[in-house]
């Protein structure tokens, strides 16, 4: 089940971009320069689709993201579009859980985004809405909710 709701989600999200235009000409791309160590922490099962993947590999973290272990997805700074990982796709939104309701906010962590400089409604509405609804789809699958409630509740350490 678990994968059916996450490539709903990623497919929710595979047109979709924060502005009509291209954003990362404001910015030189600056969510997307692969440094070989960082990277965009993978949803529960995503994995599975970058198994031989030529643009990136996997790193497994040494923590656990509510039930799930981490794993974090390092790419070589320029992907497929249609491969994305679901976080970039979603980036720079974040979802909160405020007094137990699921909230999308932008990420006050990706302070390398021109971005958050003009607040949730900078963003285009559609992208937005689409975040919402593969966040309210992954919310109905119970790993994908443990792993969001966990991602809310290692950001609020
Ligand atoms: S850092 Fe922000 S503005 Fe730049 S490409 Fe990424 S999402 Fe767009
Ligand atoms: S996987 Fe693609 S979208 Fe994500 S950071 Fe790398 S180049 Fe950017």
């Amino acid at each position: 089940m678990s994968i059916h709701v996450l490539n709903h989600a990623r497919d929710l999200l595979l047109d979709e971009t924060p502005l009509a235009r291209n954003c990362g000409t404001l910015c030189g791309a600056a969510c997307c320069q692969g440094d070989q160590e960082t990277g965009m922490i993978l949803f529960p099962d995503e994995e599975k689709l970058y198994e031989g993947c030529t643009f990136g590999h996997i790193l497994p973290a040494n923590y656990r993201i509510g039930q799930h272990r981490a794993q974090i997805f390092v790419c070589n700074g320029s992907c497929p579009r249609e491969m994305r990982p679901l976080a970039c796709r979603l980036f720079p939104l974040f979802l909160r859980f405020e007094n137990g309701s699921p909230r999308v906010r932008l990420d006050p962590r990706a302070d390398m985004c021109p971005l958050l400089d003009f607040g949730l409604n900078g963003l285009r509405k559609s992208f937005v809405s689409a975040a919402e609804t593969a966040y309210n789809c992954l919310l109905a699958d119970p790993v994908q909710a443990d792993f969001l409630h966990g991602l809310d509740d290692a950001f609020s350490l």
